[in-house]
């Protein structure tokens, strides 16, 4: 089944209260037509006819491009604003009720959405919706689990190479400047988010991007890094020492690193993302260290960064096959140093796999 028509089956469960899908959201657009353009309004028919069926208006820019890319959607080019365009579309076809993803529509994108209806339809026409398309995407394709696998290898030749990198008195800014040169020449389009590297002190901030600082003598550093391939974000963590580590340091790492394995070998289908997150912090108690642990414990990953499930304290979604997620529970003692360590973890039919193969032995540099 195309993922149009899952959307649309997904569409015909969630609602039976509209009449169409308006998708703006880019990752989304690109995932159900293949476009990657920055401009486009999706309009999914809820009931698809040889006459409905979806369209995909952007503007003149992507004229060549959307006629490439887009798969099982018709193109419209349309003067900007091209929601103007489909409001008219839907308008034409007798459309009484459109939903919209609630979770990613501003208040003025919603008053401007609004603006290009008739007077008496403005109130009840846009139906905030939970959003549709992201849900499908939780659950990765044949297609995309390719796509993801090369990320996080890719991700994990880098990290060895850079071990060569990481010295004292180089600055954290050039260590992330030589992994992004080398993503590039890899053919990675971009990095998935800002490069952390974190040495020292720093190392103590969950998300200390990189700074002129330089790497000291001795102490952790955190590195925290994704590169981007054929749209496809990967996402993982390494914690290494510089010089000679104290006694508490080590028994710091060894306690992460055991509940990061804790959390991995709970990974299956069934499993809620919770019963995940407590499986690393139960560990993290047992060791005194739980307080330090200050965020969950990982994410979706996909075309975003970060997209659903939230692998988070409490939360009842199940684990279906087929989802991506981090595992990447970290201790962060201010003042003192930092440790995380993050693998990208596949859901098979019956346990997990991980992606991320990388050594996360202790490593002393
Ligand atoms: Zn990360
Ligand atoms: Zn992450």
């Amino acid at each position: 089944m195309t993922r149009l028509k899952r959307l649309t089956a997904a569409l015909q469960t969630t609602t039976g209260t509209v009449d169409a899908l308006l998708v703006t959201h880019p990752q989304d657009v690109r995932y159900l037509t293949g476009f990657t353009g920055s401009n486009a309004a999706l309009v999914i028919p809820a009931r698809s006819t040889p006459k409905t069926k979806p369209m995909l208006f952007t503007d003149g820019r992507y004229i060549e491009q959307a006629r490439q890319q887009t798969r099982n959607a018709g193109v419209v080019i349309a003067q900007d604003p091209v929601l103007r365009e489909a409001c008219v579309w839907m308008q034409a076809q007798n459309m009484r009720h459109c939903g919209f993803d609630a979770e990613h529509t501003t208040v003025t994108a919603l008053d401007g959405m609004r603006q290009w209806l008739p007077a008496r339809q403005r109130r009840s026409f846009f139906q905030p919706l939970a959003p549709v398309a992201s849900r499908l995407r939780e659950i990765k394709d044949a297609e995309e689990i390719i796509r993801l696998r090369a990320a996080a290898a890719l991700g994990c030749t880098l990290f060895e190479n850079l071990l060569t990198v990481i010295m004292p008195g180089k600055r954290e800014v050039e260590v992330a400047a030589q992994l992004e040169f080398a993503a590039r020449m890899a053919g990675s389009e971009a990095m998935s988010f800002e490069t952390i590297v974190a040495s020292g002190a720093r190392s103590a901030l969950p998300h200390g991007h990189a700074t002129t600082q330089r790497l000291p003598r001795r102490g952790f550093v955190v590195l925290d890094f994704g590169v981007m391939l054929s749209g496809y974000c990967s996402d993982m963590t390494r914690t290494v020492h510089l010089g000679r580590a104290t006694a508490a340091e080590r028994d710091a790492y060894a306690a992460v690193l055991e509940a990061q394995m804790a959390a991995v070998a709970a990974v299956r289908p069934g499993t809620s993302c919770g019963e995940v997150d407590e499986a690393a912090r139960s560990v993290l108690r047992r060791a005194k260290l739980a307080e330090f642990f200050t965020h969950s414990t990982g994410h979706g990953v996909g075309l975003e960064i970060h997209e659903g499930p939230r692998i988070a304290a409490k939360q009842q979604q199940k684990l279906e096959q087929g989802m991506v997620i981090t595992i990447e529970p970290g201790i962060y003692l201010p003042g003192r140093f930092g440790i995380r360590i993050e693998d990208m973890v596949l859901v098979t039919r019956n346990g997990a796999e991980v992606l991320t193969p990388a050594t996360k032995a202790w490593i002393e540099l």
